[in-house]
């Protein structure tokens, strides 16, 4: 259960977009998988730094922009203690999950990887865990591969083990599905991918915002994740690299500050992690994640996980209670993550989605950046309900009264369906 001093309602007050209404209803936002609200500490710390402490980074040595470089030097000590990485200096600025992979794809796997070697994904992953990796099986002419779930929408452990052969070179794994909630196996994933000699990314996208996160005891060679998905700014993202494996990696893009030395005939890279950030970096938005990060260690991520635990089991409870329902995935309320995905039975997603953003409740619905997922499941879109700090289970409740509501507008009677 929550501690004690955990209470959703405090939380919400800190969260302004929260209070405002949609038709005239409260707004009742259930697609934090999708982006989180930003607590008021976070927007002030962004239009703040722009107010007080504007400078490039890294360049100047007037105390201005000495204390620019510091803000965005201590978000990054900062994302090493959020993620119990023992160094800052493998912990790479990006915009995105999405860009932290490519970044693997580029520097680690254009390097590395060679025609008739293998890549191992899961029939759960999200675009950006698939696209970057199918780019770079036509260039290398290395195999893209996908471990299969089963009826139940878990991974199938057995073709895992299967496909895992010596070729598999890296195990690109999402930690928990952003369509299903399942979290796959991960420990057993990267032992048997390491017994294999194959590396590991995970893409940490929804894990990382919503529970304890420790790469030492993962043990695994990459994880990414994005800023926006807990409580930051847009436009901020990290890759986390193993420490062995960040000095062997080619630069990802070339300009400024990811250099030591340039001469037109030979350059020379700066150390990671600056080799890694070509350019100008997100500074300031940088600089106002180390206040999301202030606010989930001051909650508490394992807080964060129980809290959402309970709100997860409460919804699947109640969609399981609906004959006009179906529910994907495992449907375990102990371990439903912080996402669940459903159908109407007769109505549409994009229907359902419609009529309760109507209702002021938002929800996601399509195919959520995962169609092999969604041909695994023989379904073209899916909605979506997720979770966070600030929900409650009044959300719950008022989602599903609106699902009450579609209902109505189609003219099904309870004993239709
Ligand atoms: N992976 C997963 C599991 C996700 O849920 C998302 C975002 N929906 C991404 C990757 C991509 O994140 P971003 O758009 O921030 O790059």
């Amino acid at each position: 259960m929550p501690t004690k001093s955990f209470d959703p309602l405090k939380i919400r007050a800190d969260f302004p977009l929260l209070s405002r209404t949609m038709n005239g209803r409260p707004l009742v936002y259930l697609d934090s998988a999708a982006t989180t609200q930003k607590p008021n500490a976070v927007i002030e710390a962004l239009s703040n730094f722009y107010r007080e402490s504007n400078a490039n980074i890294h360049r100047g040595v007037y105390p201005l922009a000495e204390a620019a470089t510091a803000l965005y030097e201590n978000t990054r000590t900062k994302v090493a203690e959020f993620i119990k990485s023992p160094s800052s200096q493998n912990v790479i600025f990006t915009r995105n999950t999405t860009e932290s992979i490519n970044l693997v794809a580029h520097s680690w796997g254009r390097k590395f990887l060679k025609e008739g070697d293998e890549i191992l994904i899961t029939d759960f992953e999200h675009h950006a865990n698939i696209v970057p990796w199918y780019q770079l099986s036509k260039e290398k002419g290395v195999k893209l591969k996908s471990v299969p779930i089963t009826n139940d929408g878990q991974l199938d452990m057995a073709a895992f083990d299967r496909l895992l052969t010596p070729r598999v070179k890296l195990v690109a794994v999402t930690a928990l599905s952003n369509v299903l909630g399942v979290r796959p196996p991960l420990q057993k994933i990267i032992l048997m991918a390491h017994q294999n000699k194959s590396l590991v990314l995970v893409d940490g996208a929804q894990s990382v915002p919503h529970e304890p996160t420790d790469v030492a005891h993962m043990d695994c060679d990459f994880l990414a994740f994005s800023a926006h998905k807990m409580l930051g700014p847009t436009g901020v993202g990290v890759l986390w690299v193993r420490p062995e494996i960040l000095d062997t990696m080619d630069p990802f893009m070339g300009g400024g500050e990811m250099i030591s030395t340039v001469k037109l005939d030979t350059i020379t890279w700066a150390d990671a992690p600056l080799k890694f950030e070509a350019g100008t970096p997100n500074y300031a938005d940088v600089a106002a994640f180390s206040v999301a990060l202030d606010y989930l260690t001051h909650i508490g991520m394992e807080t964060v996980r129980q809290h959402e635990k309970t709100l997860a089991a409460y919804a699947l409870k109640r969609l399981l209670e609906r004959p006009d329902i179906t529910v994907y995935g495992p449907k375990i309320l102990d371990e439903q993550g912080s996402a669940i995905s459903f159908n109407h039975k007769i109505v549409h997603a994009h229907d359902v989605g419609t009529i309760l953003g109507e209702e002021g409740i938002a929800i996601r619905v399509g195919h959520h950046c995962a169609q092999p997922l969604m041909e695994a499941l023989h379904v073209p879109a899916t909605a979506r309900l997720s979770f966070y700090v600030y929900n409650t289970t009044d959300d719950v409740d008022a989602f599903i009264n609106g699902l009450s509501k579609v209902d109505q507008v189609f003219g099904l009677a309870k004993s239709a369906i």
